[in-house]
């Protein structure tokens, strides 16, 4: 080992939610730990250009509309004034926060942070080039690269007028028009944003409904309400050229729902992400990746090296914060020796748009396709007190059993704050628990976690504030 090649008992390469989470508990742990980020502080792109910053700016939507929606209730605002400065400063305030918290975290626990790209030089040894630059020599390395937004071939990937999620939530304009590409999380929850301050929004999604593969009678509440919010949902629809002009890009589309060709000020390709496996040299470790891109681990997130090890989105599906967050704990108890395994039940999902949708464990879509019998609840909110009083009654709650023995398998929510609820369901789903459990655990009234439970009765036909239509 040449001198000025520092060792290390653990490099972490990526400081996002897996790479980050993971360093701190080895150093917690008493490992001496390397984290190398191209980014001047931990975070990746969850809290710099991902989960947080899109949260904040829902938050705002989430004002605006429930603003709107209380001229029914009796009290009327005057429409919003958007102050973009002001909004971006906010948003901008609310990831720096967090960022300085976890720089500190960092900093206390004695983790040697280097900004910089990182390359494999061999299985043992990383180079790092930037302000942190080095070579350090590891005895683990975690990788936990992440992903990268997928670009259309045929878009003008270079004009301003074309955006990504990065460019998007960076906010520098309230574009007129705005088309989006992909009718997925990510082209919802910032639809949702960009339409309630201000912009007329069209969403053309290849399928024929939004957010493919998740349950339609979740969908549906979702797709009602959106439908006053965007300008309008293509479906079945893919967009077939875009040619830059003078004022805008001039878009044409093929497909069911094909409208004639029309121009927008800015069209926000949302069409899905594809794991960061190359760029930094992982082929001069001999590990190769998979058909899909992915690095492929065991349970314990081992590559096919016992001392590498791959977490997050760049070792697989879903590509989700908690997720990667999850693996990176396991990564390391590995390392430490420790019996452990990354084998989750239910591992939830949340679209953070209005209303919310959420789900954990087995869907009834993904049921009926491995063939599985099922049965399920379902409790309208409609019927939910609380979501009255919220004058939110669009919603659903929806519970998957296992036939025999009533154990809960799944668990799926549309409505506003289904995405805190979801939490309940994760732990049913986890431990096991059946819909007895659910039923004869009280929850406070009134609340929106009261329908789990009366979705859980209604599963035996009684439930207090609703009939099951088909269990009579
Ligand atoms: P990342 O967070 O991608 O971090 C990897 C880091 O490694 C990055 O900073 C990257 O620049 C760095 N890196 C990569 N290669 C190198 C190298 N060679 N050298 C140095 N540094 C390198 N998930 C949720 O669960 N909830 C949400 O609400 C949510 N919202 C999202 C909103 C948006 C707009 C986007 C884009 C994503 C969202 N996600 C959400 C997904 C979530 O951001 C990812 O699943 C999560 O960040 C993955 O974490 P990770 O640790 O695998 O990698
Ligand atoms: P996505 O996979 O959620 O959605 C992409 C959508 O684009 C799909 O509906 C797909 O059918 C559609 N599509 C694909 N090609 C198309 C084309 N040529 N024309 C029209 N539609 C097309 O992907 P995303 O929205 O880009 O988000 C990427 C990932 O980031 C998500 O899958 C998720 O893992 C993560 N994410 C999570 C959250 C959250 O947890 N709330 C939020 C944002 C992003």
């Amino acid at each position: 080992m040449p001198s000025s090649t520092h060792r290390t008992q653990l490099l972490v390469l990526g400081a996002g939610p897996g790479g980050y989470g993971a360093a701190f508990l080895a150093a917690d742990r008493g490992l001496d730990v390397v984290l190398v980020n191209d980014d001047a502080a931990p975070g990746g792109v969850c809290l710099h250009r991902g989960c947080i910053p899109s949260k904040a700016l829902l938050h705002l939507a989430h004002v605006v509309e429930t603003a709107r929606d209380a001229e029914q209730w009796g009290l009327t605002f005057a429409e919003p004034a958007v102050d973009l400065e002001k909004v971006r400063a906010w948003k901008d305030k609310t990831v720096g926060n967090l960022i300085g918290g976890l720089s500190s975290l960092c900093k206390l626990r004695g983790i040697d942070y280097r900004q910089g790209w990182a390359t494999f030089v061999d299985a043992q040894t990383v180079r790092v080039e930037g302000p942190g630059e080095g070579t350090f020599a590891f005895d683990n390395c975690l990788i936990a690269t992440g992903s990268e937004p997928v670009k259309l071939p045929f878009m003008p990937n270079e004009s301003h007028r074309v955006l990504d999620s990065t460019s998007a939530l960076a906010l520098k304009e309230i574009p007129e028009s705005l088309l989006i590409v992909g009718g997925g999380y990510i082209g919802l929850e910032l639809g949702t944003v960009y339409a309630a301050l201000g912009s007329t929004v069209t969403v053309v999604e290849l399928t024929d409904g939004l957010l493919p593969g998740c349950d339609r009678d979740l969908v549906r509440p979702l797709q009602k309400r959106v439908a006053g919010l965007l300008d309008s949902i293509l479906l079945n629809t893919k967009v077939a050229a875009v040619k830059e002009t003078r004022t805008g890009l001039e878009v044409s589309f093929e497909g069911e729902g094909a409208p004639a060709s029309q121009s927008f000020d800015r069209v926000l390709v949302a069409v899905g992400r594809r794991p960061r496996g190359n760029g930094f040299g992982l082929e001069n470790t001999g590990i190769a990746l998979n058909e899909r891109g992915f690095i492929p681990v065991n349970e314990t997130r081992q590559t096919v090296l016992p001392h590498l090890y791959a977490l997050g989105d760049v070792a697989g599906e879903p590509m989700l914060a908690h997720k990667a967050t999850r693996e990176g704990k396991v990564a390391v108890e590995a390392i430490l020796g420790e019996a452990t395994v990354f084998d989750p039940r239910a591992i939830p999902a949340v679209v953070f748009t209005d209303p919310e949708i959420a789900w954990c464990g087995l869907t009834e879509t993904q049921a009926k396709a491995q063939g599985l019998t099922v049965e399920t609840a379902k409790f309208p909110w409609s019927a939910s007190g609380r979501a009255l009083t919220m004058g939110r009654p669009d919603g659903l709650t929806k519970l998957v059993f296992e036939p025999e023995t009533h154990v809960v398998l799944g668990v799926g929510l549309a409505g506003v704050g289904a995405g805190e609820l979801i939490a309940e369901g994760v732990l049913a789903v986890e431990f096991g628990a059946t819909a007895e459990d659910l039923a004869m655990s009280i929850h406070p009234h009134p609340t929106r976690s009261e329908t789990v439970a009366e979705t859980a009765e209604g599963h035996f036909g009684q439930s207090t504030h609703y009939r099951q239509p088909d269990k009579h």
